[in-house]
């Protein structure tokens, strides 16, 4: 578990957004413009949410965006007073249990079988409301612990409302659940749902518009989860975690000046996949990379594609650089790395001589090629070639080693 991967998935976008979005709703005194810009927007949010969620084939999002401001939305301006009071009484509880289940269910295709029968769920709940509230109302509210006489006297668009026990335990077992699988697989999904149910939470014990704008920040912090996301999808290598191919481009473009590039390539990796198999070759290649990303002198590492890497140090010259680069080669080719899985015991060694047997580990060795911009002429496709016609003098004078 990885605890800084955790913190920023608590706080980024969450802990950011919120906070943020909580100053915007509150400022005073609003110009006009702004007042009836941010009654808007909860909508805006909402229409923008369906689209991504339609271009990115995210039904969960299209759900949870749709659950929450059209509960919300319906109950502000869309029912009849009365249905709505009777609705404010009965979504609390309903609202985190939906919440629970969309955050668990696998993520489907945006026209799907399994979506429209998500969908028809919600419709079902709603007509479930609609009859209860017609033929059992009392009941209904009985069996939810909710005392309709206390509903006279609530002002809906002023006063904070009492959630029953259950819907308060409702939105603490939802909310456990998702910290829970938070800790145990971090991502920034999780982190945006956490938040969600925090602002529906806070949205349930307000009332009228600053209900839809908890609502609305809720929905704006699941949006920019999945901007973030799809970004670092992008940007960021999955395996390794270093930057792409990508970043790498977008980074060069960037550099006008003097900088230095190296290819770095790991030796005779096709042996070690061939001997330990794909997955240890895997593992090899996540901790070459944290080698690599430890890299001084302010060098930047990207994942250049397979087993190969580059290093950028921006605006240093080539000989200031390659001290930089001979200590990377030096600590990869000095340390063993730990196998995980095989040659491991699953279990803790009971014996002495059991302890005593070393867990199996494996050296690897990279080469690598360098060059460097000088000319504002030369491009970064023809720096890249120069580094990688050096890496090739490196293999064929015997690897482990900077040309
Ligand atoms: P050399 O010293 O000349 O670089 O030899 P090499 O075996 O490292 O080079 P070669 O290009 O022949 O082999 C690269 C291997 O890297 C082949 C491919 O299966 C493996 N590879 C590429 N990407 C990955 C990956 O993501 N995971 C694993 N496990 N292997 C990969
Ligand atoms: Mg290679
Ligand atoms: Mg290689």
């Amino acid at each position: 578990m990885n605890n800084r991967q955790i913190i920023t998935c608590l706080l980024v976008p969450g802990g950011l957004v919120f906070p943020l979005a909580l100053a915007l709703w509150h400022l005073t005194p609003r110009p006009e413009l702004l007042q009836s810009f941010l009654s808007l927007l909860p909508y805006v949010i909402l229409g923008i949410g369906i689209m991504l969620g339609w271009r990115f084939q995210r039904s969960r999002l299209l759900l949870l965006l749709l659950l929450l401001t059209l509960t919300q939305a319906s109950v502000i301006n869309l029912l009849p007073r009365s249905l709505a009071n009777f609705s404010l009484a009965v979504i609390p509880l309903l609202l985190p249990v939906n919440l629970l289940w969309l955050a668990f269910v696998s993520e489907r295709n945006f026209i799907s079988i399994t979506t429209i029968t998500r969908l028809l769920c919600f419709a079902v709940q709603g007509g479930l409301v609609w009859f209860a509230y017609h033929f059992y109302a009392e009941q209904s509210l009985t069996i939810i612990g909710y005392n309709p006489w206390d509903s006279a006297e609530l002002d809906p668009f002023t006063s904070l409302v009492p959630l029953t026990p259950l819907a308060t335990i409702a939105f603490a077992v939802t909310f456990l659940a998702i910290f829970i699988t938070l800790l145990w697989r971090p991502t920034m999904e999780r982190g945006a749902q956490l938040w969600m149910v925090i602002g529906v939470y806070f949205a349930q014990i307000s009332l009228g518009n600053e209900a839809l704008h908890y609502t609305a920040t809720a929905a704006l912090i699941l949006i920019v989860a999945l901007l973030e996301t799809s970004h670092s999808m992008a940007f960021r290598d999955e395996l390794t975690g270093l930057g792409s191919r990508r970043a790498l481009n977008e980074y060069l473009q960037r550099l006008s000046g003097t900088y230095t590039l190296a290819m770095v390539d790991i030796d005779h990796f096709k042996k070690v996949n061939d001997t330990y198999g794909h997955d240890i070759g895997d593992q090899v290649l996540k901790m070459v990379a944290s080698c690599l990303a430890k890299v001084k002198g302010g060098g930047k590492a990207f994942r250049y594609g397979g087993e190969e890497f580059t290093i950028v140090f921006a605006g240093k010259k080539q000989e200031l650089s390659v001290p930089h680069l001979e200590t990377l080669r030096l600590s990869i080719a000095q340390s063993s790395f730990a196998l995980r899985g095989k040659g491991r015991p699953k279990k803790k060694p009971k014996t002495a001589s059991q302890r005593r047997s070393k867990p199996q580990t494996l050296s690897v060795t990279v080469s690598i090629g360098v060059a460097g911009h000088h000319d504002r002429k030369q491009s970064a496709g023809q720096v890249i070639k120069q580094a990688d016609t050096a890496l090739y003098k490196a293999k064929h004078g015997g690897r482990n080693q900077i040309c």
